[in-house]
């Protein structure tokens, strides 16, 4: 029987990946949501004949709404965020894939979960902004989270043997060091947009692009690798590796070090969060080592880049540090966009908002979105 998938997130860079995959294994797709690029959902609806198609924005509802009528067998339709969270939850597929962008995925993440589906989570916001609330659910629900992101893949695939996995002493976090590797804040201070979204070797969405450039993706990966792994973030090391072929590694209790490896492409890690714990032929190219010649590796640069030391400070708060920091760097990325703000503005801004509080203990959905609503208009009165 052929694997059923709702794909939330299905027209960004990981969702059409996702789709690669699912094509070259004959994937049945149960549902598929979108914010609002309808061309792109047009073309797969027409190739997978998805079930469900949920599309967030009231506009592009009514468009895609408006391009089905007449077609043969459509999908039924659902609109806005309550129609995310309802084809999240929804009966049908063996998995469901979130690579919804930011914060918004959390509500998703959390409906798929208490629903007792198994969670492929490329949206590392559940977990930055909600991790206890999306640990507890897996926990009650007794449903598999499978890691997207390829750092938490690799550590997560280093981590298969279950003996060694207990004696987990540290987590070696790579980082490309994004297309600003090596600049001092004189040189960061005029870049734009332009410029940060040139990312070495890692081709992916804008959002994210920029947050490699700031360091804050890696940030954002620590507070994750927290949740995932139940490591302390003074044991998870950030190391620079230029060439991304190492995805991350782990250290056991004897000091053997083990890593994985390949291609920079995230149709292998994607594929391994569907198909775990098996392993099948992939669409990524072989790491071809005589080409590689040499790999190197450094140190993260916190002082320059002050968004990955705001979110070792937030996840060491605790509580709703890490919600604060993610909201206002969504806020400030929006705005650095949109060429309203300098590039060192995000770091200064996300950094501002985990300082203004302390943040720490339990929480609700509700303080998630309170806080994320605080941190964004916090950037707003800071700029
Ligand atoms: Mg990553």
């Amino acid at each position: 029987m052929a694997k059923k998938i709702t794909l939330l997130g299905s027209t960004g860079s990981i969702g059409t990946q996702s789709l690669d995959v699912a094509r070259m294994h004959g994937y049945e797709i149960f549902g598929l949501a979108a914010n609002r690029q309808v061309a792109v959902l047009e073309r797969q609806i027409a190739e997978f004949h998805p079930r469900y198609v949920a599309v967030v924005d009231p506009a592009a509802y009514a468009a895609l709404d408006a391009a089905l009528s007449g077609t043969a067998n459509p999908p039924k339709l659902l609109k806005g965020p309550e129609g995310l969270r309802a084809l999240a939850a929804m009966d049908g597929p063996d998995i469901v894939l979130n690579a919804v962008v930011g914060v918004a995925g959390l509500p998703a993440s959390l409906a798929a979960i208490e629903s007792g589906h198994d969670l492929a989570l490329a949206n590392k916001e559940s977990l930055v902004t909600g991790g206890h609330l999306v640990t507890d659910a897996v926990k009650k629900q007794g449903v598999k989270l499978l890691p997207v992101d390829s750092e938490h893949s690799a550590i997560f695939q280093c981590l298969q043997d279950t003996n060694a996995a207990k004696t987990l002493e540290k987590i070696l976090l790579t980082a490309s060091g994004g297309p600003f590797f090596g600049l001092k804040a004189d040189a960061l201070a005029g870049k734009k947009k332009e410029d940060a979204l040139k990312h070495p070797n890692w081709s992916m969405g804008a959002k994210i692009t920029i947050d490699s450039a700031s360091l804050m993706n890696k940030g954002l990966e620590l507070i994750e690798a927290v949740w995932l792994f139940g490591l302390p973030p003074e044991k998870i090391q950030i190391v620079v590796q230029r060439e991304s072929v190492i995805h991350s590694a782990v250290q056991f209790a004897d000091h053997s070090v083990i890593a994985q490896m390949g291609v920079p492409d995230m149709r292998i890690p994607i594929q391994y969060a569907l198909t775990w714990p098996e392993r099948l032929p992939s669409p990524a190219p072989e790491l071809d080592f005589a080409a590689l010649h040499s790999l190197s590796f450094d140190v993260a640069d916190e002082e320059t880049f002050r968004c990955l030391a705001a979110c070792k400070k937030a996840i060491t708060k605790g509580g709703l540090g890490p919600c604060a920091g993610n909201g206002a760097n969504e806020e400030a990325v929006r705005l650095f966009l949109e060429d309203k703000i300098g590039f060192l503005d995000i770091g200064r801004l996300v950094e501002g908002v985990v300082d203004a509080d302390s943040y720490g203990g339990s929480y609700t959905l509700a303080d998630v979105y309170a806080c994320d609503a605080m941190a964004r208009s916090y950037v707003r009165n800071h700029i």
